[in-house]
């Protein structure tokens, strides 16, 4: 497609603050006179009531369990290699029959960028980021998630972008 240049004309004589303001004020007067009566439209009872969020908000982590409480994440590597935020920490272990797992699993929530492609690389789907909004914290240090953190998560993953369904329906 052709890109087109459309030359905007600076007005040419003085604008008039004095107008401007009450253009907004009317404006704003309007607002007040529609929602009149109505303010259910516009005033949410937070944190009584919510906003749906999308199935595609990304947002606190969670790992997945196996049925005996274990994570599944099998210490790959995968996802403190891919993250730009460098914000994953893990320490692999190996146990008797050579199978992996974290014994130190960390995710920095306040460096987190929350790009979800922790959770697009992982092979065993066990990270992911979550439908998950309020990870407030007063110090620095709470934003830390250790392994048992992440694991008693409780909110639901995000739905991974699928090609084949790019508007989500
Ligand atoms: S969502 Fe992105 S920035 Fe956050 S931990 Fe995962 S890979 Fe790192
Ligand atoms: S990519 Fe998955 S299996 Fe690999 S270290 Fe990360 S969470 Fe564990």
């Amino acid at each position: 497609m052709a890109a087109t240049v459309r030359v905007m004309k600076r007005p040419v004589r003085k604008s008039s603050y004095i107008r401007a303001t009450l253009q907004g004020m009317a404006l704003t007067f309007r607002h007040m006179t529609k929602s009149a009566g109505d303010t259910s439209t516009l005033t949410l009872q937070y944190p009584e009531e919510k906003k749906h969020i999308s199935p595609r908000w990304r947002g606190t982590h969670v790992m997945e369990t196996h049925e005996d409480g274990r994570p599944k994440c099998v210490a790959c590597g995968l996802c403190p290699t891919v993250c730009p935020a460098n914000c994953i920490k893990l320490v692999p272990g190996e146990d008797d029959q050579g199978n992996r797992y974290p014994i130190v699993y960390e995710i920095d929530e306040f460096r987190c960028i929350f790009c979800g492609m922790c959770q697009e690389v992982c092979p065993v789907e066990a990270i992911h980021v979550g439908q998950h909004y309020e990870n407030a914290e007063y110090t620095r240090a709470s934003f830390v998630y250790d392994l048992d953190r992440l694991m008693s998560q409780t909110h639901p993953s995000t739905l991974l972008w699928d090609p084949s369904d790019p508007a989500g329906e």
